[in-house]
């Protein structure tokens, strides 16, 4: 029989529309963490989560938790109020700028102290919300495997309920320095609920690093080589690099739909070297310091203004969050006024879409472009970055990094030679500098060998760990 695994996360991989007052039908949606995980295999795998819509009435519950049932999905319903106090509120607003190092502006700071204690109390009463229903289908033997910053309660609350159940954490985030952390008003709860797990994983050994410092300065606990220990109970606390599923991304660009897509675009921008950039509009991408960067490289190579194009894919997300509705407006004025700027009747520099595009067109897009260009001002483990390196073994285009991300990527790509990083100072100032084309071509005969190891050197540490390089998966041992 194979292994149970309770897979839980914030959403579901499925999104759900309403066609009738029992009828559904059902997507599996994308994202960083479905393309992870869609790559497990050989476990008898069920996914809890919310699903992405309210539903008031009890028929549409019960005939949508029937729905989910046929794809192994098991919801958790919340209203809207409970949502935006959780979700928009403290998962959002507090602890997603917190991971990625960002502190808030003053009148910002004002309104998240207000909102602070009632965005706490729904963010444990969802977490609550969760175990229940994980208490209605776990069976011995299962294993719970709990996904990110919105459920770090979850733990806490299942082993109170039964110490015996098998429970990991993994946050997808970057976990920041403990000078950092500290200034959530929360912290000393939510580590000790996290630590109630029997294993708690990241993406980089810094961050798990970063972590263990946490609990041993605020908690008083003590860091061991193996996690944190508390009165002899040991937590785990390891580096996991998340993979992707690199076969299915070079199956793709077989398709007959996908060349069809790789023709079309390469006519389309013939004569052009062509930019990708593929992110969620996250306050986190460094979207507007990307374009503003590009800009200046037109301000300063104007003989290129016509030879390169800049596409953009800014997936829409956390659009009920007042920060990101700014982001939004930012960017739209931005594009705007550098396509008036260096646009022609026939030509604009840079295309930006506001919207997801489909799998197939994703690809063609990976194959064809030149250069994938993403500057996280922070990030945990950027997937765009690893697919558009599996996507690129004809092409052999070059991949630009920006530094503060989970640095296992880096690796993968530079082992592709396509590898390419700014060797000091920060992203967003010296960028500019370094988008330059020439240089470009000449990385691409030249891998960086330098490269490659500074970031072995970061690797260890890691004991064993499977990579997903290419079509290969490598073993790494330190
Ligand atoms: N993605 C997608 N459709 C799009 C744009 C992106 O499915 O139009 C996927 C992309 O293939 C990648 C994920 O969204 O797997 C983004 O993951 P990443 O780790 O780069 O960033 P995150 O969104 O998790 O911060």
């Amino acid at each position: 029989m194979k292994q149970r695994i309770l897979i839980v996360s914030n959403r579901l991989p499925a999104s759900a529309k309403r066609r009738g007052e029992d009828k559904w039908s059902l997507d599996i949606s994308a994202g960083g963490l479905v393309s992870a995980l869609l790559g497990v295999k050989d476990v008898d795998a069920k996914w809890i989560g919310w699903a992405g819509l309210y539903v008031p009435d009890e028929v549409g519950r019960r005939s949508l938790t029937e729905a989910l049932a046929e794809k192994g999905c098991i919801p958790v319903f919340l209203d809207e109020d409970t949502m935006n106090q959780y979700y928009n509120g403290y998962c959002n607003s507090i602890l997603w700028p917190l991971w990625h190092y960002l502190t808030l502006p003053q009148e910002d700071r004002v309104t998240t102290t207000r909102n602070y204690e009632s965005q706490f109390d729904a963010y444990k009463r969802v977490n609550q919300m969760f175990a229940d229903i994980l208490f209605q289908h776990y069976q011995e033997g299962d294993v719970i495997w709990i996904h990110d910053f919105h459920l770090m309660f979850l733990p806490k609350y299942l082993k109170d309920h039964d110490i015996n159940m098998k429970v990991g954490w993994f946050h997808h985030s970057p976990f920041p320095s403990s000078e950092i952390y500290r200034m959530l008003p929360s912290r000393l709860e939510l580590l000790r609920a996290v630590l109630c797990s029997d294993i708690v994983g990241f993406h980089t050994y810094d961050f798990a690093r970063h972590f263990v410092s946490a609990c041993t300065g605020m908690l008083g606990l003590e860091g061991t080589p193996e996690g944190v220990e508390d009165q002899g109970r040991l937590t785990r606390v390891v580096a996991f690099p998340i993979g992707m599923d690199s076969d299915r991304f070079r199956q793709a660009l077989e398709l007959p739909e996908v060349k069809r897509h790789i023709s079309e675009l390469s006519q389309r921008f013939a004569g052009r070297k062509v930019i990708l950039g593929v992110d969620r509009l996250d306050i986190i991408k460094g979207i507007p310091q990307k374009i503003l960067a590009f800009e200046k490289f037109l301000e300063e190579n104007p003989d290129w203004s016509d030879k390169v194009v800049l596409l953009q894919i800014a997936v829409p997300t956390r659009t009920a969050v007042p920060e990101y509705q700014k982001l939004t407006s930012q960017v739209h004025e931005i594009v705007g006024r550098i396509n008036g700027r260096f646009g022609t009747l026939t030509a604009v520099p840079i295309h930006h879409l506001d919207q997801s595009i489909d799998f197939h067109a994703l690809c063609a897009l990976y194959a064809v472009s030149d250069v994938a260009l993403i500057t996280s001002l922070r990030d945990g483990m950027n997937l765009v970055s690893y697919e558009y390196v599996a996507c690129q073994e004809s092409k052999k285009g070059v991949l630009i990094l920006s530094e503060n991300f989970g640095d296992f990527d880096m690796w993968l790509a530079a082992e592709h030679g396509m590898f390419l990083r700014p060797t000091h100072g920060q992203w967003m100032t010296t960028m500019p500098e370094h988008l330059n084309m020439d240089w470009v071509e000449s990385v691409k005969k030249e891998p960086p060998d330098l490269i490659l190891n500074t970031v072995k050197h970061h690797l260890h540490g890691i004991t064993t760990v499977d990579v997903v390089q290419g079509s290969r998966t490598v073993e790494v041992r330190s």
